[in-house]
């Protein structure tokens, strides 16, 4: 009778701590995300079970981020850190040892299909085809399921919800894109961040600097790029939010190829800005080049 009591006190305690255990779990799960494009992924998914906190932000450059002690503690109080991969933050793992983080750390681009180089290069520009985003968001649940089991159910739910919606922006993308006359697809950016949306979408990038802004054009490299301009006629240049205008608007002059706009390369906009979420981004850009080109 006396073991029955004491198991009946051993199940109630149990029932009170199933019961207080949704309490405790409404702490949101601490996570890091290194830019801001994979920061608004990672909150899509998570919703309101997370706390995500972005380390290169608005219109800033991963490429040459320059971490603060800031990060460091952010990094330190982190329960999950996720990272774009392909050498895109070359700062991250001094960053990880700086704050002594031991936890998970999930890399966005894992199983994606690398873009072809004639050079032993990776680019890691992944985003910028939505198809790779189907993957972000993929090894995004698995990383936020790994690090907090109870919401396992609510981000696939989130994540379905997104791809959704990632569906129809591609639909778009691809039948806005597809009204620009082929002979006017060649555009010219900053630097080589749009080669997955070439390969995906069928526009031409060409750039003055390579895939990471730490290279600077060369003086030579320039004048051939100038020349390419005449000679194939590419009607414009766009300026990307992450870097310096003045090349282009050099290269504007000396070519008379117009300026078509403000492309979102390597980070969004600030929340007031067009381009504030993925998906926002992707259309605007997609939308921008549309427009200069027609
Ligand atoms: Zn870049």
């Amino acid at each position: 009778m006396i073991f029955r009591c004491w198991l009946h006190t051993i199940a109630m305690y149990l029932i009170a701590l199933a019961i207080s255990t949704p309490l405790w779990a409404e702490q949101p799960l601490k996570v890091v995300a290194s830019f801001s494009i994979l920061g608004d992924m990672i909150q899509q998914v998570g919703g309101n079970r997370i706390e995500v906190t972005t380390l290169v932000g608005a219109d800033a450059d991963g490429h040459v981020y320059q971490p603060t002690p800031a990060d460091a503690r952010s990094v330190a109080r982190a329960e999950l850190l996720v990272v774009n991969g392909l050498g895109f933050e070359g700062w991250i793992e001094r960053l990880i040892q700086a704050s002594g983080y031991n936890g998970t750390v999930i890399t966005a681009t894992d199983g994606i299909k690398l873009r072809k180089m004639q050079e032993a290069d990776t680019d890691p520009h992944a985003w910028q085809s939505l198809a790779n985003a189907r993957i972000y968001i993929r090894n995004i649940v698995h990383g936020l399921s790994l690090a907090d089991q109870a919401g396992a159910s609510v981000y696939k739910a989130n994540a379905a919800r997104y791809l959704d919606r990632l569906d129809a922006v591609e639909a778009e993308v691809i039948s806005t894109i597809a009204s620009i006359p082929a002979h006017r697809r060649k555009v010219v950016t900053m630097h080589d961040a749009f080669g997955y949306f070439e390969t995906a979408y069928g526009l031409v990038f060409l750039a003055p600097v390579g895939l990471s802004t730490e290279s600077e054009a060369s003086a030579a490299d320039v004048a051939s790029l100038i020349r390419q301009i005449h000679k194939e006629q590419i009607p414009a240049v766009f300026i990307e939010n992450i870097s310096d205008p003045r090349l282009l608007q050099q290269i504007n002059r000396e070519t008379g190829a117009r300026i078509g706009g403000v492309l979102y390369s390597d980070a969004l906009s600030s929340r007031d800005g067009p381009a504030s979420t993925y998906l926002d981004m992707f259309l605007y850009n997609t939308h921008t080049l549309t427009k200069a080109l027609k």
